[in-house]
């Protein structure tokens, strides 16, 4: 039975879907709490953090999510999913689930003409840097003293952190073919050495974010 959840509510969860499945596992689709009840490790894609909060809501997911967090589950955030694990989102009045001590802006780096694409060194992950595409990106605003910074922009904006079991990513690794992060997560959650790596691809898609 596969142990790792993905949020299917709102963005792009089938790419990450698709970027387990070249590591071997089968992710369960979470839509319902009780989606959740065998998951070791969910992630919450990107797409629009706004609609994400509402439907978790609708959906009762938001405290089962929280109740599940605090009972060890590991937590990945990419990109929208970021600013929904975060403890608070600068200037909005959306409340996020606080599972991570940063503080978040929505779109910092400007609108959907603006997203970009830059090779981060990732010391985690190895020696070779790490493509990461950003689209309408949030930055991490505050890393509070407990969260380890895992990779910054030549500005010094972090963009990749991680606090006991929570990952977070202001870029979409699932949209890279680079499944390292993945890996990562996979071990994260207890759930061991990825079967195979890859950076060949799951399809560019972007459509949904
Ligand atoms: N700008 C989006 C938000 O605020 C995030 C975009 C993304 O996930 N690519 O939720």
């Amino acid at each position: 039975m596969s142990k790792i959840g993905i949020l299917a509510v709102q963005g792009d969860f089938a790419e990450h879907c698709q970027a387990f499945r070249c590591l071997g596992v089968e992710p369960i689709e979470v839509r319902l709490p009780e989606h959740l009840e065998h998951v070791q490790g969910l992630v919450i894609p990107g797409g629009e953090s706004t609609t994400i909060i509402k439907l978790m809501d609708l959906y009762g997911l938001t405290e089962a999510i929280k109740e599940r967090a605090r009972s060890g589950m590991s937590v990945w955030g990419t990109c929208a999913g970021m600013i929904v694990v975060s403890h608070r989102i600068m200037e909005d009045d959306l409340h996020p689930l606080d599972l991570i001590d940063l503080d978040v802006r929505r779109n910092a780096f400007g609108r959907q003409v603006d997203s970009f694409e830059a090779d981060l060194a990732v010391p985690v992950l190895g020696q070779a840097p790490f493509h990461a595409v950003f689209i309408r990106a949030p930055a991490i605003e505050r890393l509070g003293a407990g969260v380890e910074l895992l990779t910054q922009l030549e500005d010094d904006t972090p963009v990749a952190a991680c606090q006991d079991g929570v990952l977070v990513t202001a870029f979409h690794p699932e949209l890279t073919g680079d499944t390292r992060f993945h890996g990562y997560f996979l071990k994260l959650a207890g759930i061991g050495q990825p079967v195979t790596g890859s950076d060949s691809s799951p399809e560019h898609s972007t459509s949904v974010l």
